[in-house]
């Protein structure tokens, strides 16, 4: 943990608030191929235009209780939900790095994540241009601002994730789709070929608990898809926070 200012915390706090809020925009609209700027975010049901007070992320969801302020249906709790887990990631990010390059790839980690879950949240679709987005951002950081030690251990990353992840796909089509081996080819290059291996575990180890607890709930039948999508950032987020330590705890315990 860094110390860190009061000021800056909140600073990226917010921040990650305000970004949030256009990422639930890129996660609703690119998978239906819409413009993410225009046109402006309106109520799904009325139609009506939000006001700008209505944007205020978090609070304007607050204070409208949850509703329309025009037709009074019930908002999405996806919205804040997204606004606050990224107004979170984004300082909490922050604590573990401070005013560090990796602060850079960190961030940009909790935005890709943040947009996929709301896609494949609501579509079960994670879109390849977010994939390619992010792919060249992290390429980029890699090669000059944030590498990995060694240098080459981003590409040994990308090519561990996309071989076992598209084994685990002729296996099992149903299981996975082919926007999880391209989202585990980037998760590779951020996270170098050995936390991309603990990423792997851990992943299906949380899909498999998840789907377990749901299908005990009777929320989820049997052989019924479900988005692994959520499992895949729970998995990727601890490997690349305590994926050293994982491994060393792993190792002296041999
Ligand atoms: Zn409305």
């Amino acid at each position: 943990m860094h110390q860190i200012d009061v000021m800056s915390f909140l600073l990226l706090f917010v921040l990650g608030m305000v970004l949030g809020s256009f990422f639930n925009v890129i996660g609703l609209r690119v998978p239906k191929g819409q413009s993410i700027v225009a046109p402006r975010s309106h109520c799904p049901y009325c139609k009506r235009t939000l006001a700008t007070i209505e944007l205020i992320p978090v609070l304007s969801y607050v204070w409208q209780r949850g509703r329309c302020r025009n037709c009074r249906q019930k908002i999405s709790p996806l919205y804040p939900f997204v606004e606050l887990a990224v107004g979170s990631g984004f300082s909490i990010m922050l604590l573990v790095f401070g005013w560090n390059m990796e602060l850079l790839v960190a961030l940009a980690l909790v935005s890709l994540f943040s947009i996929i879950f709301v896609s494949d949240l609501v579509y079960m679709i994670i879109p390849d241009r977010i994939i390619l987005f992010f792919a060249i951002l992290f390429v980029l950081f890699r090669a000059t601002l944030a590498p990995l030690n060694p240098w080459w251990d981003a590409w040994a990353g990308a090519v561990v994730g996309y071989i076992l992840l598209f084994i685990v796909y002729l296996i099992y089509p149903n299981g996975i789709g082919g926007g999880d081996v391209k989202l585990f080819t980037v998760l590779g290059f951020v996270l170098g070929w050995k936390l991309t291996l603990v990423a792997i575990m851990l992943s299906s180890l949380f899909g498999a608990i998840g789907g377990g607890v749901g299908m005990m709930l009777g929320r989820i039948k049997r052989r019924e898809p479900i988005p692994f999508g959520p499992f895949i950032i729970l998995g990727s987020l601890t490997a690349y926070l305590y994926g050293d330590a994982l491994i060393q705890w792993y190792v002296r315990w041999l």
